[in-house]
């Protein structure tokens, strides 16, 4: 098959075009159905726009990075035809960076310590008890003080106008009390430092991106746009992550498994293109990307597994 437009654009035309989107995964297992479809639909979109599309290692989390994950993660992708167009960024070699924000953010006054436990806060939003001064002993956490009051508005382009509040939140933990750099800000701190101009990734993360807002906000820095692919759940509505169903990808024909994330996304490939080869698959899956037929869809079923050609 000839290439399409899409796939010939060369590097420098897609950098001078702007776009500049991502796939964030974090290293805490094998890529599974619900990740593939997170990138693969934020490599179409960046591809269909003549964008870049980067792959970072959240590898932040040090008690739950399995090792050797972030290795075979990217094989795995590198097998469906995702690479990254720049080196990838590993979290853990940014700390120096993360630093440097909470100094930033220390120098708003807003940050406080905070000594409750994630069990004293496991029930609905954090409600400030440390905000007057810690209440109990150390280690602390580190909280950013959002507004009473305080509304975060934005346009996802899947999920529609979105509207959270500091009520519904709280304020985000930015440093853990582990003393490990928190998600929330890292996320922040590297998609702003990758020139991130697109976020697509799954609608799990809808509900903290005000709080990224927030974070980016008080940091001086310029938001991105959003787009929250619906959440890839079990064939009875189960949530993946907790079944069997979320099992790796790894072994899967990379033909089937970037067939499998197109149907996810309502993409409707024509079946003929099933057999074809990956960079086949691609070509077709980039010219005809259309995010539009997901607005609104907050999640997508996975097929019974007997539907699937492991
Ligand atoms: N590392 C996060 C995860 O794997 C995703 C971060 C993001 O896309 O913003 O859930």
């Amino acid at each position: 098959m000839k290439s399409s437009t899409a796939t010939a654009t060369t590097d420098t035309a897609r950098a001078a075009a702007g776009y500049r989107g991502r796939f964030a995964p974090s290293p805490t297992g094998a890529l599974h159905l619900g990740s593939l479809v997170a990138a693969l639909g934020s490599y179409l979109d960046a591809r269909r726009s003549q964008g870049l599309w980067l792959i970072r290692i959240e590898d932040l989390d040090t008690p739950r990075v399995v090792p050797d994950a972030a290795g075979q993660m990217r094989a795995t992708l590198a097998r469906l035809g995702l690479c990254s167009d720049e080196p990838l960024l590993y979290q853990s070699s940014r700390l120096p960076a993360y630093e440097a924000a909470l100094g930033v953010l220390a120098a708003t006054g807003r940050l406080y310590p905070c000594s409750c436990s994630r069990r004293e806060t496991a029930t609905g939003p954090y409600p400030g008890t440390c905000r007057e001064g810690p209440r109990g002993p150390g280690p602390y956490a580190l909280r950013l003080r959002i507004p009473e009051g305080a509304v975060a508005c934005f346009q996802d382009r899947i999920q529609g106008p979105q509207q959270q509040t500091q009520q519904q939140l709280g304020d985000p933990i930015v440093r853990r009390r582990d003393g490990q750099f928190a998600y929330q800000l890292a996320v922040v701190v590297d998609d702003d430092f990758q020139r991130i101009t697109d976020i697509v990734r799954g609608a799990d993360l809808l509900s903290s991106t005000a709080w990224q807002l927030w974070i980016g906000e008080a940091l001086g820095l310029r938001a991105a746009r959003y787009a929250h692919l619906p959440l890839v759940i079990e064939p009875d509505g189960r949530k993946l992550a907790k079944s069997q169903r979320s099992v790796a990808i790894g072994g899967w024909e990379p033909q089937v498994a970037l067939f499998e994330a197109l149907r996810l996304m309502r993409q409707a490939p024509p079946s003929g293109l099933a057999g074809r080869p990956v960079a086949d698959i691609l070509d077709w899956a980039v010219r005809n990307w259309r995010p539009e037929v997901l607005v609104g869809l907050p999640e997508t079923r996975a097929p019974q597994p007997q539907h699937l050609e492991l």
